[in-house]
């Protein structure tokens, strides 16, 4: 599938990242992000930060990291609350009375890839599930009923219009799961079983990409696990029930924050 590119410049981002892009190791899960819970909107309530500061985020990593946690929450909160949050009064007033997202969004746990960051989703645009690696398991009760209750609750009760799942580069969710041993040997307690979910993007690039660099191997294996997420999402009766009275529409997307730019494609 020939994804419909469009691209948008990030720059500092970009920059600050390939910085730390060099000292990671080969799986990289650090920093899982919080604020995806689906909390019923609230004035009270600290929502998903929509950053459109572009100073916030090409401030220096080593400063945010080496403050002391508590104050780190404290003073980001501040500046929320200054910044946006009183900024945008009539916006959490509205909040106040619930939340009706026109999209559901999947993305990796990674913290380089907060799509309200990427995407500049505002508070209410977009509800939001991260995982490993951006993965959607195919429909499952007794599995994976986390992933099953976001996606019941975002279609049935948000209806929401769009469900996108969003892949990115230099994932080391993906690097995992092209990495898993086929001899059957595990080195995790969890994160192997859970990126299996994906194993026939694994085997599709096996199939058609085996001459190429473990590295390009991963990029492509990035997309066709977007590609295996959003067939998985069709054996939900609820998204098959919204996709066949289009009221609902699948996207897949690929982030390279390597080459700031973003690819998106419908299916
Ligand atoms: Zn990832």
């Amino acid at each position: 599938m020939m994804p419909a590119a469009w691209v948008r410049s990030i720059g500092s981002l970009v920059r600050s990242n390939r910085r730390r892009a060099a000292l990671r190791p080969a799986i990289v899960l650090s920093s899982l992000d919080s604020r995806n819970t689906p909390t019923k909107s609230s004035a009270q309530n600290s929502f998903p930060r929509p950053d459109k500061s572009s100073s916030r985020v090409s401030a220096a990593p080593s400063t945010l990291t080496e403050m002391d946690p508590m104050e780190r929450l404290t003073s980001g909160f501040q500046r929320f609350k200054k910044e946006v949050y009183e900024k945008n009064a009539a916006l959490f007033t509205q909040l106040a009375d619930g939340q009706s997202p026109k999209f559901m969004v999947f993305a990796c746990a990674d913290s380089r890839v907060c799509p309200s960051v990427v995407l500049d989703f505002q508070p209410g645009e977009a509800f939001t599930v991260r995982n490993i690696a951006n993965m959607v398991p195919p429909y499952d009760q007794t599995r994976y009923s986390g992933v099953g209750a976001a996606i019941e609750y975002a279609v049935l009760h948000l209806k929401v219009e769009n469900i996108v799942v969003i892949g990115h580069s230099r994932c080391g969710g993906i690097k995992g799961l092209m990495s898993i041993k086929e001899d059957g040997t595990r080195s995790s307690a969890f994160i192997e079983d859970w990126v299996k979910v994906c194993l026939p993007a694994l085997e599709k690039v096996k199939a058609n990409h085996s001459a190429l660099p473990f590295e390009d191997q991963c990029t492509h294996c990035e997309k066709e696990a977007v590609n295996v997420s959003l067939h998985n999402l069709k054996t939900y009766p609820f998204v098959k029930d919204g996709l066949e009275k289009k009221t609902l529409k699948l996207i897949g997307a690929h982030y390279n924050f390597v080459a700031g730019s973003f690819d998106i494609w419908e299916v």
